[in-house]
């Protein structure tokens, strides 16, 4: 079996409402579908959530960059994705969302060829559903504490917050003190500074200040690079420190866990470059004793459920955040209907399970290229 084309749809999906944290607002979804085809008519579907502040691709240069990469697949075979990767890896460095896109439509081919589901081809099922938390926008501590008890009322059990107004620290301990009273003491609350605190000396007295309302863990507390910092927050501030825009792929896991920067490592697809890349940051992590989250950009149904066959398949991610199908107005699939309050599981099927609708890609889509050989 061939690859005999790959389709590039980039997309702009409407959210529900705009979602906002430290470094800026999205009013909408910008994404970038894939589609491998195949000369036994067999499709793999992928997709690509850029965000520039953490890999530096923008939605532009994303769709430009697959374009560059496609024919590097045309006329492989799709089982082989380990080499198809590494071909992929020898054509341009970095760009990890436009190889996740790639891998994630290889998961998806080599799923419909062998009739078996994602989460089977990554080691089998670790747990039979999964739970997530219900993220909120960075807004005022009484906005926020609104949100968390209308999402409360709908079921979930935890809520992440966006905080890291670095003009304003008081502001971030007051928006967790306004939702911990608003929610009480058994809901769990999550913190997401997206570096915004920047140094270790800001961000131990707000993660200390913040640590009375028990927070099950702070993340990205300073800049991204400062991993020295990161492990000095972790030290001194009490509560657990998860690393995100830090880490991206397996080396950067293997040098956070070095300098003891992190308890956890938040994994997303988008950083790492895919689900193959993915299960080799988690064996970093999980060799040294570093529990992993499966993360997400905010991506459609696609991506989405790629990154909760990969939550099901190991057992070192506690928690996972795919939030994405609930946060969106209109999806290109119909994932959201595996979402019941907060608990989640995948649909049954080879592959991931999720096909999206032409109608919805004709609706949203700004571009269509089609590549063949
Ligand atoms: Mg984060």
């Amino acid at each position: 079996m061939r690859i005999t084309g790959v389709e590039i749809v980039p997309v702009k999906l409407p959210l529900l409402e705009p979602f906002v944290v430290s470094y800026g607002t999205f009013p909408d979804l910008a994404t970038v579908l894939v589609r491998l085809e195949t000369d036994r008519g067999l499709t793999g579907w992928g997709e690509g959530t850029p965000d520039p502040h953490v890999t530096g691709e923008t939605f532009e240069g994303l769709a430009a960059t697959l374009r560059h990469l496609a024919p590097a697949l045309l006329g492989r075979d799709p089982l082989d994705r380990s080499t198809a990767m590494r071909l992929l890896g020898s054509r341009v460095a970095g760009v990890p969302t436009a190889k996740a896109a790639l891998d994630i439509a290889l998961h998806d081919l080599a799923g419909h060829v062998a009739g078996l589901p994602v989460w089977a081809l990554l080691g089998g099922r670790a747990r039979e559903t999964l739970s997530i938390s219900r993220v909120i926008s960075l807004k005022s501590p009484e906005a926020m504490a609104i949100d968390a008890t209308r999402y409360v009322a709908a079921g979930f059990r935890t809520v992440k917050l966006k905080v890291g107004d670095p003009r304003d620290i008081r502001g971030d301990m007051q928006r967790v003190a306004a939702v911990r009273e608003a929610i009480g003491a058994d809901i769990g609350i999550k913190i997401d500074v997206n570096g915004a605190w920047r140094t270790a000396g800001v961000a131990v007295g707000a993660a200390r200040g913040i640590a009375t309302y028990e927070p099950e863990y702070v993340e990205q507390p300073v800049d991204r690079r400062d991993l020295e910092g990161m492990a000095e927050v972790r030290r001194l501030c009490g509560v657990p420190v998860m690393a995100d825009e830090a880490v991206l792929d397996a080396y950067d896991a293997l040098r956070a866990v070095r300098v003891r920067a992190c308890d956890l490592i938040n994994i997303k697809l988008m950083k790492c470059g895919g689900l193959l890349a993915a299960l080799m940051l988690n064996a970093v992590a999980e060799t040294a004793g570093v529990g992993c989250q499966i993360g997400t950009m905010v991506e459609s149904s696609v991506a989405s459920a790629a990154g909760l066959h990969l939550a099901l398949a190991l057992h070192n991610a506690a928690t996972v955040e795919m939030g994405g199908p609930i946060m969106l107005a209109e999806d290109v699939s119909s994932l959201r209907a595996y979402y019941e309050r907060n608990r989640i599981t995948v649909p049954d099927g080879p592959g991931l399970a999720v096909e999206p609708d032409e109608a919805v890609l004709q609706r949203y889509a700004v571009a269509r290229d089609w590549i063949t050989a």
